[in-house]
């Protein structure tokens, strides 16, 4: 394997950082997942353990690599536990107070002073991670899709401070975990979620106004474009609060009206019509 980070570190075993671990142990790495606390690190390894399970049980995996990735896995409540890992990759809630705190936490507690600090946001700006820390060279962006066992994207997001190597360091990393990577500036909504967002805003606005029903703009999209999911099915996957806050972040960024979050979706987030989670968004969900 051509990675000399082969002791890895994940903060938060929710959705997406479960998913992180998960394919880290696939691909033969130690890892530790740190959760907030003791009851929390179990419910990780619970996620982790239903998801390799699925994956056994839909023949992408075979029973005996599942149980090796088990095995290179470990659960724990407390930060200490990440001092000697080489790379830790930060997936705790999107909120930049709890971020921060985490890597001054991190960068006190993770001995090799070559080790890199990576985060999976989708909207703090990596450079105020980074900052809160004396190892601002080192920290990186590091953004998976969700689900993470399936999608091979990662977007890797270098701050003004980052240095080149490592980036070149996190890229052999990705590609060890057999995912592509593409490189994106420091930027609101990087690569991804900066096209994709507006769009589904647009989606929203149409819907809106009358221009066409939910289903019909759906419907279009999918028979017309060839896009597996319409707009709207896929603003309700993602979470309607999900998309509303990255709407606000884009817009708070670039300042431009497409990125604004349409009155509907935010009465819908107001309203905890929230998608597929609660089972009603633009769709009902059973
Ligand atoms: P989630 O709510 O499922 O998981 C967050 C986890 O962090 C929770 O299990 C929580 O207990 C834990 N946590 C909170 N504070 C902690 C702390 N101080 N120490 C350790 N653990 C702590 O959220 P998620 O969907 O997994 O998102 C995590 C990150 O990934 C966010 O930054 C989000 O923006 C980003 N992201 C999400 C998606 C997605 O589709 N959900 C996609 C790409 C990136």
């Amino acid at each position: 394997m051509n990675t000399s980070l082969r002791r890895i570190g994940v903060v938060g075993g929710g959705r997406m950082g479960a998913g992180i671990a998960e394919v880290c142990a696939r691909a033969g790495l130690d890892t530790v997942v740190c959760e907030a606390d003791a009851t929390a690190a179990h419910a990780a390894r619970d996620r982790v353990t239903a998801s390799l399970a699925r994956a056994v049980e839909k023949g992408r995996l075979d029973r005996a690599s599942a149980e090796d990735a088990l095995d290179r896995l470990a659960f724990t409540g407390s930060l200490d536990e990440l001092a000697d890992r080489h790379l830790v990759i930060e997936a705790v809630v999107e909120n930049p107070e709890v971020k921060t705190e985490v890597f001054a936490a991190l960068d006190k507690i993770v001995e090799d002073p070559g080790a890199i600090l990576a985060t999976n946001t989708s909207s703090i700006p990596v450079m105020r991670l980074g900052m809160a820390t004396r190892r601002a060279d080192r920290v990186v962006g590091l953004h998976f899709f969700n689900p993470v066992p399936v999608l091979p994207l990662v977007e890797v997001v270098a701050s003004l401070h980052t240095a080149p190597q490592t980036v070149t360091a996190v890229e052999d990393f990705a590609a060890a975990l057999g995912k592509s990577v593409v490189r994106s500036k420091d930027r609101a909504g990087f690569v991804v979620n900066a096209l994709l967002v507006p769009y589904l805003l647009s989606a929203v606005r149409m819907a809106e106004s009358g221009f066409a029903t939910a289903a019909d703009v759906d419907a279009a999209m999918e028979l017309g474009c060839a896009h597996p999911t319409g707009p709207l099915k896929l603003a309700d996957l993602i979470g309607l609060d999900t998309v509303a806050s990255i709407a606000e972040s884009l817009y708070e960024e670039f300042k431009e009206p497409l990125y604004a979050p349409p009155p509907l979706l935010q009465r819908m987030v107001q309203a905890g019509l929230l998608g597929r989670k609660t089972g009603r968004g633009f769709h009902v969900y059973d």
